[in-house]
């Protein structure tokens, strides 16, 4: 899911436009700061038209006598009249300057710009000697941005939707720029919403008394928080509340959507005590769960936006609703500070999509783990690897690897680094002191410094400032028996470009009924490690439960579908000798799969042997339909595509609308997949076909009419980093 917050990506680069505009400044500064909105809006739903009056109460931060101040406000908004301090004063309009973003035409600040006009006011010589002034900005026009594209994926954030007034519901966001704003201001607001009679209205903040007269209703939100940017929802809801110690729990969800609301409060609840009592008190009055009219996943300061289908997704309770919640701590109460990268996505999910895996089972958080690193094997490669100071928000897979998942790991690492009462007494440390404040990777190490009492420079510097992983290679492990104990000693190798990383090796011994696990200090590219047991070793593994951040080995996970599309070469190959209709289906199929265009298709006539090893393959057909799929690659594997049936894991499966997906390792190269999917009809193949992106962590897939049957990983035998001392040969 996804934190909203401020202009997210654009303050670093926004900071050095306004300091070339100011001429001469070594550093970049605006010379006013936005103490408090005072934001009065009437929405006109028929026509999608605001008419809106924003009191902005403003403090002189080094600006010059006369100097002027210029606000950013949504492009198309008519500004109609400004206020200084009550009085009439003189504006302009214009673009917003675009100037210095020409080198990235399409990134995320030309995108924002390109939003946004520019509205420049005189202010009079004596402002800038004040405590504080008051600008008046009132302002109308439409807001209605396309829905059209607006979709929600755990994958790829889609064309965000940043202002829109309709019959439907409303949703103004501050990255739409609907009051006149400044980037990276904290400020406290209120905002007074008038809408039917029959609508509500959510923002950040509290609600006062509503007011209805002739109609109309009128909604009052404040924040005596600063905020770094406000929403204004509304819609036709019908609102549930319930009190948990003191927090006001509600939930705003359309009149035909029934069931749901019991659910959503006693989750929320749940929650909202977890954290309490993990981090520290929760930073406001009330949290809802708000119900919007299309595809999101949003959480902001005090509530979330859900469409609502992701709603009624089952996993939305049991995780993402609690990892909204626990934004409220990280992101929404202490704001991030882009320019040196965000923290935050890592550590709301370690806080909420970890914690409740772990808190299930150790075997829960291993595999939680594992997923981590497959992902970034699979997503990652040198071309589109980066530092965590780099990372903003996420794109596309590759994104999520590192900033959610890399991250998540820096904090297991710093976890066992400083041991478990530090760890979780830093955090509430650093929710007490950077609540309603900009915070960096360099306070979160600061704080973790001064409550461990241990320099954490190196941790830092190699997790979060450079980019990739290590990689480990052992080599063949020796035993000594001693007097009264075994030592197990083997070479260990760090195979990755660039310096060494400083690690706290997990080594792990087992017997025959015990074992015992012990963390080596490494810090060289090559090193001897030695570990000493009172007992007879028979299994040798190094970090099994996946505790260190690296990049696996192929040999370590099972080949899976998310594997085969974060290929950095993948061609995909249709089926020649299928009937039209089939081929087409399969065309179709491959076309969705090539919606960036990363890939390459091919027919299966075209195909060359070298394409074919070049990078991943995935085969569309079966093997009389595709002859490219080579007969030697197929006996075997524990599935089979005969016409007519499928064979999985031993059993046969007969429908006339099956279809079967299967990834194996790629027999020209092990680190590259080669991945099979095929169906009985152009339905079967269709409707399997459209759901296999959302099953990219198998290896096998079966489908009967579109649903699925089957789904697993082939089980890996531990890979590279594991050794049988009794059978050396079991386990390799
Ligand atoms: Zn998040």
């Amino acid at each position: 899911m996804n934190h909203r917050t401020f202009i997210p990506a654009l303050l670093g680069l926004l900071a050095l436009a306004f300091t070339a505009a100011a001429g001469t400044d070594p550093v970049p500064r605006f010379p006013y700061q936005i103490l408090r909105h005072d934001l009065a809006v009437d929405l006109d739903l028929e026509r999608q038209f605001i008419t809106a009056s924003d009191r902005i109460t403003l403090r002189p931060d080094g600006a010059r006598p006369g100097e002027g101040l210029e606000l950013l406000l949504r492009r198309g908004l008519e500004v109609t009249a400004v206020l200084y301090d009550g009085e009439k004063t003189r504006f302009t309009t214009g673009p917003a300057d675009l100037s210095h973003f020409e080198a990235e035409a399409d990134s995320e600040d030309v995108v924002f710009y390109a939003r946004a006009q520019a509205l420049r006011l005189e202010l009079p010589s004596g402002a800038a000697g004040r405590d504080s002034f008051t600008v008046q900005v009132e302002y109308r026009g439409e807001i209605r941005d396309s829905l059209e594209g607006a979709d929600f994926s755990r994958e790829y954030v889609a064309m965000e939707v940043t202002g829109i007034v309709s019959g439907q519901g409303v949703y103004l966001g501050p990255e739409g720029i609907f009051y006149p704003a400044l980037p990276q201001q904290l400020f406290t607001f209120s905002l007074s919403a008038t809408v039917p009679e029959d609508w509500r209205t959510v923002s950040e903040g509290k609600d006062g008394e509503a007011q209805v007269k002739d109609g109309r209703r009128t909604e009052t939100w404040t924040s005596r928080q600063p905020v770094d940017g406000f929403h204004l929802i509304a819609g036709r809801f019908e609102v549930k509340e319930v009190d948990h110690e003191g927090i006001s729990v509600r939930t705003y969800f359309f009149p035909d959507t029934t069931g749901l609301d019991q659910r959503y409060l006693a989750a929320t609840k749940d929650y909202l005590s977890l954290y309490n009592e993990l981090l520290g008190p929760y930073p406001f009055e009330k949290f809802a769960v708000v119900e919007n009219f299309f595809a999101t996943g949003y959480g902001m300061p005090s509530f979330t936006l859900l469409g609502s289908e992701v709603l009624r997704l089952p996993f939305i309770i049991g995780i993402s609703l609690g990892h909204e919640i626990c934004h409220n701590w990280w992101g929404n109460s202490v704001y991030l500070d882009y320019v040196s990268g965000n923290w935050c996505e890592g550590l709301t999910t370690y806080c909420a999509d970890y914690l409740y895996k772990e808190r299930r089972s150790p075997a829960e958080a291993a595999e939680y783990r594992q997923g981590l690193l497959r992902d970034y094997l699979a997503y990652t490669h040198e071309h589109n690897d980066f530092p965590l100071t780099e990372f903003v928000m996420r794109h596309n897979p590759a994104q999520r690897a590192v900033g959610y998942g890399k991250s998540a790991m820096v904090y297991h690492m710093l976890r066992h680094r400083v041991g478990e009462e530090a760890f979780w007494r830093s955090l509430q440390w650093f929710y007490r002191d950077y609540q309603y404040k900009f915070a960096t990777w360099g306070d979160l190490q600061r704080v973790f410094e001064a409550e461990s009492g241990q320099p954490l420079g190196d941790l830092f510097h190699q997790w979060v400032q450079r980019a990739g992983a290590p990689h480990l290679v052992m080599q063949g492990p020796m035993l000594t028996r001693l007097p009264e104990a075994w030592r197990v000693s083997f070479p260990l190798a760090q195979d990755q470009p660039g310096e060494p990383y400083n690690l706290s090796l997990p080594v792990k011994i087992s017997g025959a009924d015990r074992d015992t696990v012990v963390h080596v200090p490494v810090n060289q590219a090559a090193v001897q490690v030695d570990v000493t047991v009172p007992f007879e070793p028979l299994r040798l593994a190094v970090d099994p439960d996946f505790d260190l951040f690296r990049r696996l080995d192929p040999a370590e996970i099972a080949p899976s579908l998310a594997e085969t599309f974060g290929a950095r070469d993948l061609v995909i190959v249709l089926p020649d000798q299928a009937v039209p209709e089939l081929r087409a289906a399969y065309e179709e199929l491959a076309a969705q799969f090539n919606r960036r265009g990363e890939y390459r298709i091919v027919g299966s006539s075209e195909l060359t042997p070298e394409a074919r090893d070049a990078g991943a393959v995935f085969f569309l057909g079966r093997p009389p339909e595709n002859p490219a799929i080579p007969a030697s690659w197929l006996p075997g594997q524990p599935w089979e595509m005969a016409p007519g049936a499928y064979r999985l894991l031993g059993g046969e499966y007969r429908d006339p609308n099956a279809a079967l997906l299967a990834v194996m390792r790629h027999p020209a190269d092990p680190g590259k997949t080669a991945a099979f999917f095929a169906g009985e009809s152009p339905e079967a193949v269709r409707e399997a076909g459209r759901k296999l992106t959302h099953y990219g962590k198998y290896s096998y897939l079966l489908f009967f009419g579109g649903k699925n049957q089957l789904k697993g990983s082939w089980e890996v035998s531990g890979g590279p980093l594991t050794y049988n001392f009794q059978n050396p040969n079991a386990t390799r």
